[in-house]
């Protein structure tokens, strides 16, 4: 395997999976025998075009979703083999989530947003308000803690989801086109922060339909009616945090040239 670190078992497992989607009479293949096996710190794009099963192929590894056949090991566990509450329990602790449309509720700030599966998981007031500011600091929004998402932009709002992602300190980040909604700016600071994650451990899977978004990142799968039809290495990802410096350098030279033009009397 070309992706295989001798020392690391997969964390993911997909062995021929497929799912259909059954409407009326009609048998609709959403993902058909896919296979494929991630490592513990990877860093993996999925692409396709739109209707090609990506978000399918998601929520079967977010456990939101069941096959119709096929098996998904998570860490070397079978999951279709735990019943609800344990598998609901064993996805939280695994995978934390990152969408398109953030998820969040509008009319929580930004520090009850990412407190609440914290609640859930019955963690004590103190320690709750320890790891939020903890989160919310490294995302970058240590000043944004009492905004609600309707008071912040896209990408902080995005930013807010991921810290909710990160509260169970979950090995495995799921982002399905994170960065879809946003401006390439604010995309980047995105792209950013999952590279941190990333340099940092997580392993990290993300849907994107945008090649420069998916140059981030260390491998790319490509999907098609449903199939996996690619699977490549990049050999040197692109990092955000250089992107950022550039545009940083690019305004400044804007701004002074401006100054410049500007009459002075
Ligand atoms: P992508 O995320 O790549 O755009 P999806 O995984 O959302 O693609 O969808 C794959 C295919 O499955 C599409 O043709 C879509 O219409 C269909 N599909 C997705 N979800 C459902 C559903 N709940 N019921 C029926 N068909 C679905
Ligand atoms: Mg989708």
């Amino acid at each position: 395997m070309m992706f295989k670190n001798e020392l690391d078992k997969p964390i993911i497992i997909v062995e021929e999976l497929t799912k259909i989607y059954k409407m009326d009479s009609i048998e609709l293949k959403a993902l058909l025998n896919v296979s494929f096996n991630v490592y513990p710190g990877e860093f993996v794009s999925v692409m396709g075009p739109s209707g090609s099963g990506k978000s399918t192929l998601m929520n079967l590894l977010g456990c939101l979703d069941t096959p119709t056949s096929g098996r998904y090991f998570l860490d070397q566990q079978d999951v279709s083999k735990l019943k609800d509450n344990t598998l609901a329990a064993f996805r939280n602790k695994k995978i934390g989530f990152v969408f398109q449309n953030f998820n969040l509720l509008p009319k929580l700030d930004a520090f009850q947003n990412v407190e609440l599966p914290l609640i859930y998981a019955g963690v004590s007031r103190a320690e709750r308000y320890e790891i939020v500011k903890k989160l919310l600091k490294k995302v970058g929004l240590e000043d944004r803690i009492h905004h609600r998402p309707n008071q912040l932009s896209g990408g902080q709002t995005q930013r807010v989801a991921i810290a909710r992602a990160l509260v169970n300190n979950p090995s495995i980040i799921l982002a399905d086109e994170p960065t879809g909604n946003l401006d390439t700016h604010s995309g980047e600071e995105i792209m950013q922060i999952f590279q941190t994650l990333n340099d940092e451990g997580k392993t990290i899977i993300l849907v994107t339909h945008e090649h420069d978004i998916s140059l981030h990142t260390k491998r790319i799968i490509h999907f098609r009616d449903g199939q996996l039809v690619g699977d490549e290495k990049v050999e040197n990802p692109v990092r955000a945090e250089d992107i950022l410096q550039d545009y940083a350098k690019q305004k400044e030279k804007q701004e002074l040239e401006e100054s410049h033009l500007s009459p002075r009397n």
